[in-house]
């Protein structure tokens, strides 16, 4: 079997991660992974590229989408031939990313459904702008086990419509295993019904340090593979290509 290419990884650029781009690069080669990209502005990529020449390294970004930053996004774009761009959402609101830790006790004041309403129909939007080729973590309010008692499936079915109509991917991200969720992102439910929408997949560790690279993947791909998925994109300077695994 082989491994699907891990497309979400952090290096120091991103200011919270440790290790070098070549540390990332030797760990992929390693587990016996083929293809890697970094998810930041990595200029380091030549050295990891000549000293392991038979892995292949993609160039990428992860990046916020806030409604209204649009253009911003296109800017970035312009600034590199890069191979994909990862539309993420964290923040619902100007001040509050639902990921972090330190804003933790803004959960208390809200609705757990109320949040997830407004985290998918931001990710809806990302999802329909066409600007990006891949949406990360699609589940992440889950993060730290805050859950919805009501029934989420209208919020999936309208992101993964959008995700369908634009073309875009999701990504089963294994960082969810290292959270209290201790869940893939996204759920199998949202996996299931992205399959039968017909949304391509990809696979990310967003590690944050060279042991994270790859972590998880026999476990995503298992749950990949129960929902019916047999392929995985890979991206070329923003071409889609489908690949086995
Ligand atoms: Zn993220
Ligand atoms: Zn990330």
């Amino acid at each position: 079997m082989q491994l699907p290419a891990d497309y979400h990884m952090h290096t120091p650029l991103c200011r919270h991660a440790t290790g070098e781009p070549v540390d990332y690069a030797k760990r992929a080669v390693e587990i016996g992974l083929t293809e890697i990209g970094f998810s930041d502005h990595s200029p380091m990529r030549q050295d990891a590229q000549k000293e392991f020449p038979q892995l292949t390294i993609r160039l990428a970004l992860e990046v916020d989408y806030l409604p209204g930053h649009e253009d911003w996004i296109r800017e970035l774009a312009a600034l590199h031939p890069w191979d994909y761009f990862i539309g993420s959402v964290h923040y619902v609101s100007d001040s509050w990313a639902i990921d972090d830790p330190q804003k933790l006790s803004e959960w208390k004041t809200r609705d757990s459904f109320e949040v997830w309403q407004i985290y998918f129909e931001r990710l809806a939007m990302a999802a329909e702008s066409g600007l990006f080729e891949i949406i990360g973590h699609a589940d992440l309010p889950k993060k730290f086990g805050h859950r919805p008692t009501r029934d989420c499936t209208p919020l999936y079915e309208k992101f993964l419509a959008a995700a369908k109509k634009s073309g875009c991917a999701i990504e089963l991200n294994t960082a969810g295993l290292r959270k209290d969720c201790k869940e893939i992102y996204p759920s199998r439910e949202i996996l299931q019904l992205a399959f039968q929408k017909g949304v391509p997949i990809t696979f990310g560790s967003d590690a944050h340090k060279p042991e994270e690279v790859g972590m998880n993947f026999a476990e995503a791909v298992s749950l990949a593979r129960e929902a019916g998925y047999t392929e995985s994109c890979r991206f070329a300077k923003r071409k889609r290509q489908s690949v086995k695994f």
